[in-house]
C-alpha cells in the first residue's frame, strides 16, 4: 500500500478528497474552520513534494444542482490564507474546462474543485463520474475521515482508477492508525467506558465490544437499565424498557466471555432533573420512589478508576453522569482523570463520541489522552465493528 510519506508527488497532479464541510453565517463567513485546517497539512505535504494539489469535497447539502449558497467559492480565500498561496476555483468537479484547468497546474499550484454534490452522482456512488474525477489527477487520496463511511463516488468507487496511486491523507492516517490501536491489535487489558443517556443508541457499539474488551464500564443514564434489568428499583431515572431484555443479554454474555462487567453500584441521586436539586448517595439499586440517578457514586468511582488504572487502551464513549451540571459532574471528571494517570503510565486512550469530547473540553483535559477523534458517524461505525468503504477503498479490501 502507498502511503503519503514514501509516494513519489512531483510533478503529479494529487487529487484529494477532503471534508470542508464547514459551518457559514448569513454572510458566508466561515465560523469554525477546523475542518479545513486539519487538511492542511495533506495539502502542504504535495506541494512540498513538488506535486500540484486538487482538492474536491462536498460542502452543505444542495439539492437540486449547483446552487451559489454552496459554492467552494466562499472557501477560497481562507484557503489560499491557510496555505499561503493562491488557490485556483475550478467552475465545476467534472468537464473539459476543468480537465484543462487540472492539466495546466504547474508544481505547487493548488486548483479547488466545485461542490462535488453539485452532481447527484457523487452521493450514488456513480462509477461514471468517478472515472471523470479520476481523469483530473494521478493519484487519490482520501483524508476525509468524517464521509468515509459513505461509498460516494469521490470517497471510495474512486479507488478503482488508481490501483497502484491510492493512500490516506495524514488526517485519515491518523484516525486509521488509533482506531486499529483499540479495534484490531490492542494492547490488553483493553477497556470501554460507554456512558452517555441511552442504551439504545449505543447498544450496537457494545455489542461488538463484547467480542473485544476485558472490561466493560457502564455509566451514565444507561446504567439503570441494566440495574432495572436485574431488579433493582430505579425510582424515575432513565430507563428503556424495550432494552431490558438486551440488558440482560449483555450481562449474561459477559459471564460467558469472561469480562469484567462493571456496572456502576452506587449513585447521586436527586429529587429532580436540576443542578440545585437534593442529593443523595445510595445504590443504584436502591432509588427512592420520585428521584433519580444522575451521576455515579463514590463507591462506584473507585472501582471505576482501580479498572482504568490497570488498562492499556481504553475507549471512552459517553459520561459517566450529567456532567453539564456541576452538581452531577463528578463522575464523568474522575473517568477522565483515570484516564489521563492512565496514558502517563503508557496506556493509549481514544475518546469518541460528541458528548466525552465536550467532557474532555469541559475539564481542560485533552491534553492528556492519546488521540480525540471527531469523526462522528465514521468512527462510531467503527466501533460498531463495520468496514467503512472509504477505508476499505484505499486498503484495496
Ligand atoms: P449521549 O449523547 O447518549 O452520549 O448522551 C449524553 C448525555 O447523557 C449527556 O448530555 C448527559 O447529561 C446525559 N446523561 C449522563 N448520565 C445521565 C443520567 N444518569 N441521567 C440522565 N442523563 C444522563
Amino acid at each position: 500500500m502507498q502511503t503519503i510519506n514514501t509516494y513519489n508527488f512531483k510533478g503529479k497532479k494529487a487529487l484529494i478528497r477532503v471534508d470542508f464541510n464547514v459551518p457559514l453565517n448569513e454572510n458566508f463567513e466561515i465560523t469554525d474552520d477546523t475542518r479545513m485546517t486539519a487538511a492542511v497539512p495533506t495539502i502542504k505535504k504535495v506541494i512540498e513534494a513538488g506535486g500540484s494539489p486538487i482538492i474536491m469535497s462536498h460542502f452543505g447539502r444542495p439539492k437540486d444542482g449547483p446552487n451559489d449558497k454552496y459554492s467552494m467559492r466562499h472557501l477560497v480565500s481562507h484557503l489560499s490564507k491557510l496555505l499561503g498561496r493562491d488557490v485556483k476555483l475550478a467552475p465545476d468537479c467534472i468537464g473539459n474546462e476543468v480537465k484543462a484547468m487540472a492539466a495546466a497546474l504547474n508544481p505547487g499550484e493548488v486548483l479547488l474543485l466545485e461542490n462535488l454534490r453539485f452532481h447527484k452522482e457523487e452521493e450514488k456512488g456513480d462509477e461514471d463520474f468517478a472515472g471523470k474525477l479520476a481523469e483530473l489527477g494521478d493519484c487519490w487520496i482520501n483524508d476525509a475521515f468524517g464521509t468515509a463511511h459513505r461509498p460516494h463516488a469521490s470517497t471510495a468507487i474512486i479507488a478503482k482508477f488508481f490501483p497502484n496511486d491510492k493512500m490516506f491523507g495524514y488526517l485519515v492516517e491518523s484516525e486509521v492508525e488509533s482506531l486499529d490501536k483499540v479495534m484490531a491489535s490492542p494492547v490488553r487489558p483493553l477497556t470501554a467506558i460507554m456512558g452517555g443517556a441511552k442504551i439504545s443508541t449505543k447498544i450496537t457499539i457494545i455489542s461488538n465490544m463484547l467480542n473485544k474488551v476485558d472490561n466493560l464500564i457502564i455509566g451514565g443514564g444507561m446504567i439503570f437499565t441494566f440495574v432495572k434489568a436485574m431488579g433493582g428499583n430505579i425510582g424515575n431515572s432513565l430507563c428503556e424498557d424495550d432494552y431490558l431484555e438486551l440488558a440482560r443479554t449483555i450481562i449474561e454474555e459477559s459471564k460467558k466471555k469472561g469480562i469484567n462487567l462493571v456496572i456502576a453500584s452506587d449513585c447521586v441521586a436527586a429529587d429532580k432533573f436540576a443542578n440545585d436539586a437534593n442529593t443523595e448517595i445510595c445504590s443504584t439499586g436502591n432509588i427512592k420512589d420520585g428521584w433519580l440517578g444522575l451521576d455515579v457514586g463514590p463507591e462506584t468511582i473507585k472501582t471505576f478508576e482501580e479498572v482504568i488504572g490497570n488498562s492499556k487502551t481504553i475507549l471512552w464513549n459517553g459520561p459517566a453522569g450529567v456532567f453539564e451540571m456541576d452538581a452531577f459532574a463528578a463522575g464523568t471528571k474522575a473517568v477522565g482523570d483515570a484516564i489521563v494517570e492512565a496514558t502517563k503510565k503508557g496506556a493509549f486512550s481514544l475518546v469518541g463520541g460528541g458528548d466525552s469530547i465536550a467532557a474532555v473540553n469541559k475539564f481542560g483535559i485533552a491534553d492528556g489522552v492519546s488521540y480525540i477523534s471527531t469523526a462522528g458517524g465514521a468512527m462510531l461505525e467503527t466501533l460498531e465493528g463495520r468496514v467503512l468503504p472509504g477505508i476499505a477503498a484505499v486498503r484495496g479490501e
